[in-house]
């Protein structure tokens, strides 16, 4: 990704931007947005860096190791992680059996009436957002340089293939913002040049993961995971 100077107000990098703590306080840590484990090696070059608490960034493994895990055995239909394309999700497998035991047990089999099988699985809804969440709130604060604190007043997620067909369009809607983000803030800078867009969404890694930032109230996040999970977050 292009790696955006920020000249948005220094006063909002002061906290930890997932429980408000002081950053002086506290041992930090530099947190990647979004989270590694959501992207494909190789990873792309200048991926935004966050610095949050220690607490906080421990406190989200098991959602996020969670979410790559789900995400990658619906995707390949199994929670054997030999058959997992995807690195993060046959590393996580691989090593937590629980996690793994877990996974497969919110699996179902079921056959349609045309004789075929099908597989469902069932989201831990909570793990998900808590994920979906903390990537959100890093996008937030890297694109328009000020933190968003509070829970979410909404969380919203459904695989694109559930979508009604009026919704695609809803969702993706690619017009630009019709109002303006902080002067100096990455966002601003992006629209005009187009860094990193395709419409109104900012591609991490294409196929993988893009996002949509909307500065508009409600303020929220519109993530779409391996163009298979969209997601909504606002405050
Ligand atoms: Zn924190």
């Amino acid at each position: 990704m292009e790696d955006l100077e920020d000249f948005s107000d220094e006063r909002h990098k002061a906290w930890c931007i997932h429980c408000g703590k002081a950053l002086h306080a506290t041992t930090t840590n530099k947190d990647h947005v979004p989270s590694k484990s959501l992207l494909d090696r190789p990873y792309p070059g200048n991926l935004p860096l966050v610095r949050i608490c220690t607490a906080c960034n421990s406190g989200f493994s098991d959602s996020e190791q969670y979410l790559v895990a789900f995400l990658g055995s619906v995707l390949c239909g199994t929670t054997n992680p030999s058959l997992h394309e995807d690195s993060a999700a046959r590393r996580i497998l691989s090593w937590s059996s629980q996690l793994r035991e877990t996974i497969e047990k919110s699996k179902r089999e079921y056959r349609t009436h045309g004789g075929e099988t099908r597989i469902v699985w069932s989201p831990d809804h909570a793990r998900i957002s808590k994920a979906l969440t903390k990537n959100a709130r890093g996008h937030i604060y890297h694109e328009l340089g000020e933190p968003v604190f509070g829970e979410p007043t909404s969380i919203w997620t459904k695989p694109l293939e559930y979508f009604t067909p009026t919704e695609p369009n809803e969702f993706e809607a690619s017009d630009l913002p019709d109002v303006w983000p902080e002067v100096g803030s990455r966002l601003m800078n992006r629209l005009p040049s187009g860094e990193d867009m395709d419409g109104s969404w900012i591609v991490v890694q294409s196929g993988v993961y893009r996002f949509n930032v909307n500065i508009a109230q409600p303020l929220g996040i519109r993530i779409i995971l391996r163009e298979y999970l969209a997601a909504e977050i606002t405050w």
